[in-house]
């Protein structure tokens, strides 16, 4: 994961500053990236990290390449779990022990409604049987959201746009 002034590159004496990498990152792109979208992703960067932390993910900062900043954090496994598994059980026996529940193998294929607002979800679970979930909020977050110019375009006014709807 990529962060700037974290606890990581602290403890390695790294001096490089969110205005240096937000540069960089900026010049490297040629000026073509969202300057406020790509400086809160700098600014943020090191919380997510300490967010992370909290929540049981170790990391190791890394240099790829001799041309590039050292900014790189690489997960650091977690028991018989590497990388992205490693980050994800973390994060997942946090949720579980906050009463979330995990259904695997168990697609969403509808939204329901109730007077123009979302009320839950139409799903199939693992032995094909057709389920239905309600909720108070329903967050659609299935990716592929990078493939679609229109949708990574619009995403700020998209976030606004949903978190409105939530928070009415
Ligand atoms: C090869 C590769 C390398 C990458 N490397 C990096 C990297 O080094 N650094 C970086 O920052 N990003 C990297 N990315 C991009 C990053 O992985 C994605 O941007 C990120 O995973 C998107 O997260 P997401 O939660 O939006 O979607 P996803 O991670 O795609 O998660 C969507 C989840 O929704 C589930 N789902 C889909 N449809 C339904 C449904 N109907 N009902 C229920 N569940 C459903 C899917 O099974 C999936 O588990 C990489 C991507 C790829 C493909």
């Amino acid at each position: 994961m990529f962060a700037v002034e974290s606890d990581y590159q602290r403890a390695k004496s790294y001096a490089l500053t969110k205005d240096q990498a937000y540069e960089h990152i900026m010049e490297y792109s040629h000026f073509k990236n969202d300057g406020a979208i790509e400086r809160e992703f700098v600014d943020e960067s090191a919380d997510n990290l300490r967010w992370l932390n909290k929540h049981g993910v170790d990391f190791e900062v890394v240099q790829i390449s001799p041309k590039e900043p050292e900014t790189w954090h690489l997960i650091k496994n977690r028991e018989q779990f590497v990388h992205g598994a490693a980050l994800v059980t973390a994060l997942q026996e946090h949720a579980q022990k906050d009463g979330v529940q995990f259904l695997m193998r168990t697609p969403a294929n509808t939204l329901l409604y109730e007077n123009g607002k979302v009320t839950g979800v139409k799903a199939k679970d693992h032995k094909g049987n057709d389920i239905v979930i309600h909720a108070k909020a329903v967050i659609i977050g299935t990716g592929g959201f990078g493939n679609s110019p229109k949708k990574s375009t619009s995403g700020p006014i998209l976030m606004e746009k949903i978190s409105n709807r939530l928070c009415r």
